[in-house]
């Protein structure tokens, strides 16, 4: 009880006290916030991938501003000498108001990223949206065969489904790219597994498939027993260093990070930045007070 009316208090707060508990996970608000913090990981041997944090969209005008502002970004860490890729989320470019717009705004980011030999991962987000942005990933990866991954969520009863059918066009010219996370939306048990025992080994069972067909694969998690789960399918493959990297958010479980890193594996930190820290945070801990969870969860779920 306490908790929740600190919760639905806080949102009345100074800004800067919000900020407290955010900034550890959130770079900051600019784009040189998002360098800045790009160039210490990249000082220290990890890669990054930027997201830009979006509100949840109501037009298309937000769409296309949302597109603006990842181009530009785009530009920016190229010029900068960023050692990094960029995430997005496809809601933010209208995903749920017009397909077709979506797509076009997300093409022409990715167009950007491969004309510098870069790449954008998008983002898995909550189930209503799966197949869409599984046909997106398609589409694109047919004109963009190196320029575009999609994230994989192991808790969904059909990710081993779709692994199988995304096979299909995984060549040496077109290679499937992904990053296999546990999963963050709060989905329905007729849809996805709910026990953390269960998620683990599907999650391991999807990197194993994964890795045994060649596939690169970002291995996005925090917790021990997969990580240790993941070096064993290393071996046991014998994956070569660059067919994988392991994956983490920024501010979380950093012990367990630069223990990775010592062991010579390729770590990217997905580093989030962006004017709407404060809106995400805020309505986020109203939802539900565990503040450090839930500001991450800020980063992933919207609206
Ligand atoms: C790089 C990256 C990208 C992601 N992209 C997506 C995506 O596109 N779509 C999606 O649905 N989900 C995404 N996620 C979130 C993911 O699905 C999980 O919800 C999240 O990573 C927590 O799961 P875990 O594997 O770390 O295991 P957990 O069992 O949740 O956590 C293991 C341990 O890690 C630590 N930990 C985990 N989270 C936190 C935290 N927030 N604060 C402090 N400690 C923590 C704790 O010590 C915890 O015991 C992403 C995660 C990462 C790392």
């Amino acid at each position: 009880m306490i908790n929740k009316l600190i919760a639905s208090v806080l949102p009345y707060f100074p800004k800067k006290f919000i900020w407290l508990f955010s900034k550890s996970y959130i770079s900051g608000e600019t784009i040189d916030d998002a360098m800045r913090v790009s160039h210490e990981f990249n000082s220290r041997g990890i890669k990054v991938t930027i997201d830009v944090l979006g509100e949840f969209i109501r037009d298309l005008n937000e769409a296309q501003r949302n597109k603006e502002e990842y181009i530009n970004l785009i530009d920016f860490a190229h010029k900068s000498g960023i050692d990094g890729n960029f995430s997005l989320k496809p809601t933010s470019f209208g995903l749920l108001i017009d397909r077709e717009v979506c797509y076009n705004h997300i093409r022409e980011i990715v167009a950007k990223a491969a004309s510098i030999n870069n790449f954008i991962r998008i983002d898995m987000e909550d189930s209503p949206c799966t197949d869409m942005e599984i046909d997106l990933y398609r589409r694109l990866k047919a004109e963009f065969p190196r320029s575009v991954g999609l994230v994989l969520q192991a808790y969904l009863h059909r990710t081993k489904a779709d692994i199988e059918k995304l096979l299909e066009v995984h060549t040496p010219e077109a290679p499937l790219n992904f990053r296999l996370c546990k999963g963050i939306y709060n989905e329905p048990a007729s849809i996805a597994w709910k026990k953390y025992d269960e998620i683990n080994s599907h999650y391991l069972d999807d990197l194993e498939l994964l890795l045994g067909k060649k596939v690169y694969v970002g291995i996005a998690t925090h917790d021990k027993p997969l990580i240790d789960g993941a070096y064993k399918l290393i071996e046991k493959y014998n994956v070569p260093r660059n067919m994988y990297e392991f994956q983490m958010l920024y501010g979380v479980t950093p012990k367990l990070r630069d223990s990775i890193v010592s062991q010579g594996h390729t770590m990217r930190i997905y580093v989030p930045f962006g004017k709407e820290w404060f809106g995400y945070c805020t309505r986020r801990l109203k939802e539900n007070p565990r503040m450090a969870s839930d500001i991450i969860k800020a980063i992933f779920v919207k609206g």
